[in-house]
């Protein structure tokens, strides 16, 4: 029957119809935002970030872990005390950034 839909419904599309388009456009939609975040870089614990957000990175003449906030977006460095830190280089955490301030 052409007014069917494949579960049997005389209607073209039944609940069953309705919630399989929704799934599909909800993981089309997921599929584009997954693309956009894969873009975004990492810090050193493999934490993908957005620009400005704090991040944190051991600091020898401070002797301690210090936030590095101000991330801007390509080339996604900050300026410290005139050298250039990449969020590759910190960490996500003080806690990540002073477990690794050894390595
Ligand atoms: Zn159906």
């Amino acid at each position: 029957m052409a007014d069917e839909c494949k579960h049997g419904s005389l209607r073209r599309a039944c609940p069953i119809c309705l919630r399989d388009d929704e799934i599909k456009d909800l993981r089309a939609e997921i599929e584009q935002l997954r693309e956009k975040v894969d873009k975004l870089p990492k810090t050193a614990d493999g934490v993908r970030v957005i620009p400005l957000i704090d991040t944190y990175v051991f600091h020898p003449v401070f002797g301690d872990c210090i936030i590095i906030a101000n991330h801007q977006a390509r080339p996604w460095t900050t300026e410290l005390m005139g050298n250039v830190v990449s969020v590759a280089d910190c960490y996500s955490t003080r806690e990540a950034a002073e477990a690794a301030k050894g390595e």
